[in-house]
Order: structure tokens, then C-alpha cells, then sequence
């Protein structure tokens, strides 16, 4: 039997200017006994349907899948992900020789709130944000070995992505194919991607039109690549012809793929080096002797709570940048951090440089790729700021 949730009184405007998420907060009632991940009709306080979407226990309650009376069954998954394999085709990114690596599925910004999927080479990762998309796991990676004649293997990653609350039991591996080159490339570069045991679900695809633009920025220039995890803009800005390049993570792990994929791409270019160190250590003592920083953090905030901290975070962070750059160089700075809307990150930015008086000249703004679109109406999914500053 469907479950129908009433909203209270009102709550029913953001669903109707299309926002995702339904807080728990504008539930009035509910009829009959949702389990976690099930589908639920919304209607509004006078018994209008509004929407219907993914349950679950949490702030957010409802994440709509659609605004209409439709069955969510697999021809509803079948046409969402055939809509954003051709958006991708659309924008030129696949298929391309000198490029395998992207994001096919971006939750919110396809339509598909709670689903990630990305690409590399013959292996789709789908990673679970919410226990409903946990829920249908198996039928999404049906129709991604169906649609897409590239992708052999899909591997589950959502061990570290799902609700504890909800006790799934869930475990990371293949759903279909299995174990096979993880070697894959992105714009003409190699990349060994760990999609078990690395990061998110094993790459930073989301910054791959701002490595393009580093390269173009690297000719002749020393480069600091901090918090450089796979190495990535490390080897664009090899590519570009610094003249040196430093990679700095404090994890031992991120620092041998670093090395990884420098060898993979340039053998034992003696430009490069790579140092397990923590980040605000290594800025320390190091004035003068880089004019190209890129500075690209964790999520310093991950919950609004935190959001005055993180800002004083990356404060700290890109002032010490500021105090160390060689005059005329050029800084990278970013924030991946969704709570932190482009606007905080900027003032967290002019603070830092008037806090290092030095003159910034703001070159480019930078965001999130195509294949992590926003869905306008969830303004929330823009979370990747980017500022290329000029340092007198
Ligand atoms: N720039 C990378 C992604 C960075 S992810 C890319 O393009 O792929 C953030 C990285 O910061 C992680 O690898 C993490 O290990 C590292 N990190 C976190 N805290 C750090 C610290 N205090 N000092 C140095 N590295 C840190």
C-alpha cells in the first residue's frame, strides 16, 4: 500500500518551486508505516499530490524523485540515466579517446537525488546517499551495463556515504564484472584510481576543467600542489612544463598514488617530488619559493554547525598562501564545503589577503564541471567554489 505523507500548512511551496528535499520538520502526518528507502507519495494539507520520493529517518525525510503521478520503477531509472548519458555525449565528453573518466550520475543535479555515479574506463562506481537509491542498487547497475556498452563492471561503494541509523549491514564490492584495469584516462592523462579503498569514489572528476586551466598557467613556474591526494593537478602542471612541482597530503597513501600516476605519466621526471606532511606545517617555511599554489582542502565544514570554523579555516589557510607566494604568482584556492555558499568563500578569501596586505587580483571563478550539473531549483548543489588570484 503507498504511503502518503502530509505536508503541514505551507510547506508545500518549496516542492512546488521544485526543491528536492522535504525536511522532516514540514511533516504533518503520516499514513501508514514507511521503511527506510521506500517510496512515498507527498501531498499537501488539503490532500493535493505534490511529489513522490525516497523516505527515509533524518532531517531530510523525502528526497523527490518526481513531481508527477508516475510509477519509480525501472523504466523511470532506465530513462533518467539514458537522459544523462546523452546530456554527457551533448557536451562532448564522451566518448573520447583522450577521456574515460567522468561522473555520468550527479544525484540532485540529474534528477536522481541519493545517486553518484561515476565512470573510469570500463568500471561505473555507484555510491548511495540515501537508503532509498541503497534500495535499488542491483536495478541501477543493470541498466548501466544495458545502456552503456563501455562499462563491464559496477563497483558499490556506500560503506562510508549511508545513514548509520539505518543499519543496512551494507558492504562495498562488485555488483556485476569485477576486479579489471583501473587505469583510466582523463584528457590524455593516465590515472591509476583505487575506487575500493580511495577517496569519495576514487578521483576529484569535479576539478578536471580547472587542471586544464592550471596547465595552461604552469609554463616555467614552481609549483606547490597541496592536499594533492591523487596528484592531479600535479600532473597537468607537469604537462604544462613547470619547473618544478611539490605535491604535499599528510596521507601516506595519497602521497605514493601521487607518485603513482607521476611515473605513470612522466617516468622519473626529477621535476617532481612529494611530501607526507601536513599542510599548515609545510607552509611554514617556505616563502619565496613557489609563484603557482594550489590550495584544495577537505570539506573543512561538513554541517552548518561548523560553518564558522571552516570559515576561519580557509582564512588561515589562504593567508598563509598569500604571505608565502613570490610576488607575481598565481594562487588556486577552492572549497568543496556545500554549507559554504560562493559569497563566504570569497569574504574568507579577502580577509585572508588583507590579512597578508597583499594586492589580489581576482583572474577566474571557478565551479564544478558540466558533468556535475545543478538543478536550479537546488541551489544547495553548487558546493565547488574556485578563485585563481593574481599576487603582486
Ligand atoms: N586536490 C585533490 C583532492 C584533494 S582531497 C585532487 O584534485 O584530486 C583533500 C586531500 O587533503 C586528501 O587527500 C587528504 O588526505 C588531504 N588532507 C587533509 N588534511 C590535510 C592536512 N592537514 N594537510 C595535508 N593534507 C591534508
Amino acid at each position: 500500500m503507498t504511503v502518503t505523507i502530509h505536508l503541514k500548512p505551507h510547506k508545500e511551496e518549496s516542492v512546488l518551486r521544485f526543491h528536492p528535499w522535504i525536511f522532516s520538520g514540514a511533516i504533518a502526518r503520516i499514513d501508514g508505516k514507511p521503511a527506510e528507502g521506500d517510496l512515498v507519495d507527498l501531498v499537501d494539507n488539503k490532500g493535493n499530490f505534490l511529489a513522490i520520493g525516497h523516505y527515509q529517518i533524518g532531517s531530510i525525510a523525502v528526497r523527490v524523485l518526481s513531481f508527477q503521478q508516475e510509477p519509480v520503477d525501472e523504466s523511470f531509472f532506465r530513462k533518467k540515466i539514458r537522459s544523462a548519458y546523452q546530456e554527457r555525449i551533448g557536451i562532448g565528453l564522451v566518448p573520447q579517446p583522450s577521456n574515460n573518466i567522468y561522473r555520468l550520475v550527479h544525484g540532485e543535479g540529474d534528477g536522481l537525488p541519493g545517486l553518484i555515479v561515476d565512470v573510469y574506463g570500463s568500471t561505473a562506481v555507484i555510491q548511495a546517499h540515501s537508503v532509498g537509491m541503497h534500495c535499488v542498487r542491483t536495478l541501477i547497475a543493470g541498466i548501466l551495463v544495458q545502456e552503456i556498452d563501455e562499462i563491464k563492471n559496477v563497483y558499490y561503494k556506500s560503506e562510508g556515504t549511508l545513514p548509520f541509523k539505518a543499519n543496512l549491514g551494507t558492504e562495498d564490492g562488485y555488483l556485476i564484472g569485477c576486479e579489471s584495469d583501473s587505469t583510466a584516462i582523463e584528457n590524455g592523462l593516465k590515472f591509476q584510481i583505487d575506487w575500493q579503498k580511495g577517496q569519495k569514489t576514487g578521483f576529484f572528476i569535479d576539478q578536471r576543467e580547472n587542471r586544464m586551466l592550471l596547465e595552461q598557467y604552469s609554463k616555467g613556474r614552481n609549483v606547490l600542489n597541496m592536499f594533492c591526494y591523487t596528484g592531479g593537478f600535479s600532473c597537468y602542471a607537469m604537462r604544462g612544463n613547470a619547473g618544478l612541482v611539490h605535491s604535499v597530503d599528510s596521507s601516506a597513501k595519497a602521497i605514493e598514488l601521487t607518485n603513482q600516476n607521476i611515473a605513470l605519466n612522466f617516468g622519473q621526471d626529477t621535476r617532481h617530488t612529494a611530501f607526507a606532511v601536513d599542510a599548515f606545517k609545510f607552509l611554514e617555511n617556505i616563502h619565496d619559493t613557489y609563484d603557482l599554489i594550489i590550495l584544495d582542502p577537505p570539506a573543512f565544514a561538513k554541517h552548518k554547525s561548523a560553518l564558522h570554523n571552516a570559515l576561519r579555516g580557509y582564512q588561515k589557510l589562504n593567508a598563509k598562501a598569500f604571505e608565502q607566494i613570490k610576488p607575481g604568482g598565481i594562487l588556486f584556492t577552492f572549497s568543496c564545503s556545500q554549507v559554504v555558499n560562493k559569497e563566504q568563500f570569497r569574504l574568507a578569501v579577502f580577509s585572508a589577503a588583507a590579512e597578508s596586505k597583499r594586492n589580489v587580483r581576482i583572474l577566474h571563478q571557478l565551479t564544478q564541471p558540466a558533468d556535475h550539473p545543478i538543478n536550479i531549483y537546488h541551489p544547495e548543489g553548487e558546493y565547488l567554489k574556485g578563485l585563481v588570484l593574481y599576487v603582486e
